[in-house]
């Protein structure tokens, strides 16, 4: 660590010749004193009058710009790194704009200079890649996701993953959507499985079936009424109850435990798929009117919550969380 009260000595080989007068003035009006010359004709040694470190400097930026102290660009580096929870390690070889730091996970991390300022005034966060993407591995596990990298079309808020606990298929999602869980798998279809859902109960006058009841999830009940079930004009929808859920997944549990319920309770209100056909498309159960009202009865007792314990033990885990 450099002791500004004692400035390393130089290190540079001296050139024999004389320092001129006028750019002895010129580097007293810029802040420095002429120590000698160094290397060859082109090269001085500058000492800073604030803190007396030497830099080389060349002639040319001397006579036409103003030069910078190394030893006190080093320590505004330093206060900055100190600022933005790091520790100034050595400038980058290959790139003046940048430096290696000490991050405080203990990772050696290198940073431009204009980053790190950003960081020391909480613009922005001070992990590592390591960390980072530790982070975002973690996070995508919890999705049933796996991180694979960075995006392949370098969009720096996007990351490239692969559907682990699905279809497998990769990827690109944003790494907000991962967070939250606010995505669909492109390819098997999983819908948003951490986003709010609800379960629903709509009313289906269906030509050629007439009155039907059909008990789903969807993230939005009432668009899936209108736009999703493919009835267009030719039938007529109510929503009866509306259940909100926390998670896609949570209502997707809760669906499949209430068909399995009714199944054993009522089998003989579930219309025969072979009535369905190219009258409606569903994956579940759609039950006669009939049925009507012991379905809002269940759900009704897991608004109130007292079907809590009973569906959780008997909730199959969700493989795929499509709207039903
Ligand atoms: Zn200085
Ligand atoms: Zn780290
Ligand atoms: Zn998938």
């Amino acid at each position: 660590m450099m002791d500004h009260c004692t400035p390393a000595p130089s290190v540079e080989p001296g050139f024999d010749a004389p320092i001129r007068p006028h750019w002895a003035e010129l580097a007293h009006a810029k802040g420095f004193r002429i120590a000698r010359r160094i290397r060859d004709r082109s090269w001085l040694e500058l000492e800073c009058r604030t803190c007396r470190g030497l830099t080389p400097m060349r002639l040319w930026v001397l006579t036409s710009a103003q030069p910078h102290c190394r030893p006190c660009m080093e320590a505004r580096w330093r206060k900055t790194a100190q600022a933005a929870g790091l520790t100034f390690l050595r400038r980058c070889p290959d790139h003046r704009h940048y430096a290696h730091y000490r991050a405080p996970c203990g990772h050696e991390v290198r940073r431009q200079f204009a980053f790190v300022e950003r960081m020391a005034r909480s613009e922005t966060d001070a992990l590592c890649r390591i960390c980072m993407e530790a982070r975002d591995a973690a996070e995508a596990e919890q999705r049933g996701w796996r991180l694979l990298g960075p995006d392949p079309r370098g969009t720096s808020h996007y990351r490239l993953y692969a559907h682990e606990d699905g279809c497998g298929a990769e990827q690109r999602i944003a790494r907000a959507n991962m967070q939250t869980g606010r995505f669909s798998c492109g390819t098997c279809g999983e819908d948003w499985p951490a986003a709010p859902s609800a379960l629903y109960l709509m009313r289906l006058d269906l030509p050629g079936l007439g009155r039907v009841v059909k008990l789903g999830y969807s993230r939005d009940p009432w668009s899936r009424m209108t736009y999703q079930l493919g009835i267009g004009g030719q039938g007529r929808a109510e929503l009866l109850a509306v259940v909100p859920m926390p998670t896609g997944r949570e209502a997707y549990n809760r669906e499949q435990a209430l068909h399995a319920r009714l199944k054993t309770e009522i089998p003989q209100h579930i219309v025969p798929r072979a009535e369905l056909e190219g009258v409606i498309r569903v994956v579940s159960e759609i039950y006669r009117a009939e049925a009507e009202p012991r379905i809002l009865g269940l759900l009704d007792d897991l608004a109130d919550g007292v079907l809590d314990d009973e569906a959780a033990d008997h909730a199959p885990v969700a493989e795929t969380g499509r709207d039903s």
